[in-house]
């Protein structure tokens, strides 16, 4: 079965990713936090014989990235979900910003030798459509601005990752009721997940560099 690497799977969206590749027994290395406390994620299983491993990972700590690359030495990653995120309440701007724009870029380039490794080679990064400068309203806030700056980074990396063999999209994962979308969402974890894997499950080369909703919808920049 394929692997598949899930930053920042501890809870919402990216448990929902951990949860349902491991049901269908992929092989998952999910990064949280807290491995000694992971609550829920240890939970995760594979009821169809996938197997989770659990990856110490705070995204701004470059010793917890290079060790991600070192314990996948060896491995073939298929897929990579960038999905760690804050909205930034009481954090500083250079943090959301680091957080949020800098951090999933670091991770995807150390992480590049095992996807070449690996069959798939595709990677998703969780971003928003609160960064979307053109499409939509102007992004907003520190949030919106770190979220359009990780937009702006990853237009300007992709086309070296996709030399690389990567096929490579951000996502809009929609408005989704976890911790940080908040009960009122319009959509469940289940369902923007679900969404999501289905359009990855149908990345081909020559979608690399796109912005796509959950359902596969094209945004504007
Ligand atoms: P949650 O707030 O529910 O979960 C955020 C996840 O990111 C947690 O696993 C959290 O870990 C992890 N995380 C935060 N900071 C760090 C860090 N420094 N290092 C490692 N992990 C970190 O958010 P969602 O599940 O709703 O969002 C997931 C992604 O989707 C985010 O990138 C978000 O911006 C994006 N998104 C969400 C929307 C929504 O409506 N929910 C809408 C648009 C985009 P911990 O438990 O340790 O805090």
């Amino acid at each position: 079965m394929p692997t598949v690497a899930i930053i920042g799977a501890s809870r919402g969206i990216g448990l929902g990713f951990a949860e349902a590749y491991a049901a269908d027994g992929w092989t998952v290395h999910a990064t949280t936090r807290t491995p000694l406390r992971p609550g829920a994620l240890g939970a995760v299983g594979g009821a169809r014989g996938g197997s989770v491993t659990l990856h110490e990972m705070d995204v701004v700590n470059a010793g917890h990235i290079a060790a991600l690359a070192a314990a996948l030495d060896g491995v073939g990653l298929d897929v990579l979900i960038h999905n760690a995120g804050v909205y930034g309440d009481g954090l500083s701007r250079e943090q959301v910003m680091e957080i949020n724009a800098e951090a999933p870029i670091r991770v995807v380039e150390a992480l590049l030798p095992a996807l070449e490794r690996g069959a798939q080679r595709k990677i998703a990064i969780l971003t928003s459509q609160m960064g979307a400068k053109h499409g939509g309203r102007a992004p907003s806030g520190t949030y919106g601005a770190s979220k359009a700056a990780l937009n702006d980074s990853f237009r300007d990396r992709e086309p070296q990752w996709r030399q690389r063999g990567m096929t490579a999209v951000v996502f809009h994962p929609g408005w989704v009721q976890t911790d940080m979308g908040g009960r009122n969402a319009s959509v469940t974890v289940k369902a923007s997940v679900a969404g999501m894997r289905k359009v990855i499950a149908g990345l081909q080369p020559a979608d690399s560099g796109r912005f796509l909703t959950w359902q596969g919808r094209e945004l504007a920049w």
